[in-house]
């Protein structure tokens, strides 16, 4: 992950020293002869870019950023709903605002925007009063760049066209919101909207953006939804650094998880089915307690290993000491548990799962194992 997020990284700044490096054939040809030798950075990202799918990604350059900080950045938008919360209002009166709203706008030429995202393709759409673009974007763009891409390739189209009014209508809040104040870290493609908007500006055109809510009947915002869902065509495959990033993590992370459940005969998978990020104790004895217990290595159970020594033996059931042994099966116990935790056949999900048994350590006292651990 660190590979190719430092990868990444390069390919997005212009000024990085590496950012035209291309192996040289002597060092490709030692790598072939050699699988010995350490494949060089390059070679390795390559290699896992190949591993991802993901070697025809572009990645977006880093935007130009010449904000002053005394001035304010970005395009204001017009929201004619700002009073009507989505929870309590009817999609009728949503439509009648929309009307009234189109009337006093009506010398503006609408064009409706809509982003979609699903588990296999990211599209976007822009829907023209003649005409209906629909592309398919990189699978690792986000939804957000598909709301913004469609802003910005409507701005495009219309650079096309004599100068006019017209009015870009968007279903995303954040990104009408993100487009309003631009700072340092911003969607590179807001500058690219703001710096087309302005040149547009200059040519006479008068444009406008505006938020309409989704799926209240608003015909554009309706056929430019259905357009985005079923764009087949793909426009290009760039995609910013933070998606691409967010992408390669969600796919390792989906790939580990792959990995560890096919460890079925791992003692630890019952115990840690998914691998999420446990929260700690804020005690720090009791952390190391629970942990050394979760993975099943104690000082007890284990330090004959180091001294050279026969392993423990439970004298009552003739076998090898271990976590599990002790905590769930040992009858020994059977009296103890039962005190503690209502139960003599308890596991060790129950005991030291996510959150672990709150009378885990009070248990572990009384059967004398706690200072061994
Ligand atoms: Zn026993």
């Amino acid at each position: 992950m660190l590979t190719l997020h430092y990868f990444s990284k390069i390919l997005t700044n212009p000024n990085h020293p590496y950012f035209n490096y291309k192996q040289s054939r002597f060092l490709q040809r030692l790598q072939d002869a050699r699988p010995s030798v350490v494949p060089s950075f390059f070679a390795r990202a390559a290699g896992f870019l190949h591993d991802f799918n993901l070697e025809t990604a572009q990645l977006l350059p880093n935007p130009v950023i010449l904000l002053t900080p005394w001035i304010p950045h970005g395009l204001k938008f017009l929201n004619p709903f700002e009073n009507y919360g989505k929870t309590n209002t009817a999609s009728d009166i949503y439509l009648k605002l929309f009307t009234h709203h189109r009337e006093l706008y009506h010398h503006f030429i609408p064009v409706f925007t809509d982003g979609s995202k699903s588990f296999t393709q990211t599209s976007f759409a822009c829907v023209f009063i003649n005409s209906t673009l629909s592309f398919q974007l990189h699978p690792s763009c986000s939804i957000f760049t598909a709301e913004i891409r469609a802003i910005f390739h409507s701005l495009s189209e219309i650079s096309n066209y004599p100068a006019d009014n017209y009015i870009i209508y968007s279903d995303s809040l954040s990104v009408l919101q993100a487009l309003s104040s631009l700072h340092r870290h911003s969607h590179p493609l807001a500058f690219s909207i703001l710096d087309l908007h302005d040149r547009l500006v200059c040519k006479g055109f008068s444009i406008l953006l505006c938020w309409v809510p989704s799926h209240v009947g608003i015909s554009g915002n309706e056929i430019a939804d259905i357009a985005a869902k079923n764009a087949s065509a793909v426009l290009d495959n760039s995609t910013p650094l933070k998606d691409f990033k967010h992408y390669i993590k969600l796919a390792l992370h989906s790939r580990w998880e792959n990995r560890w459940n096919s460890q079925s005969m791992n003692k630890l998978h019952s115990i840690k089915p998914v691998v999420t990020p446990w929260p700690i104790l804020t005690n720090r004895k009791a952390d190391t307690i629970v942990t050394r217990l979760r993975v099943g290595h104690t000082r007890y159970t284990h330090r004959h290993l180091l001294m050279g020594e026969q392993a423990p033996m439970c004298t009552q059931c003739n076998c090898i000491m271990s976590v599990l042994h002790i905590l769930c099966e040992c009858p020994n116990f059977n009296s103890l548990r039962l005190r503690y935790f209502q139960s003599s056949a308890i596991s060790l999900t129950d005991l030291l799962g996510k959150t672990p048994h709150v009378h885990l350590l009070p248990f572990l006292k009384s059967i004398g194992f706690y200072p061994r651990i």
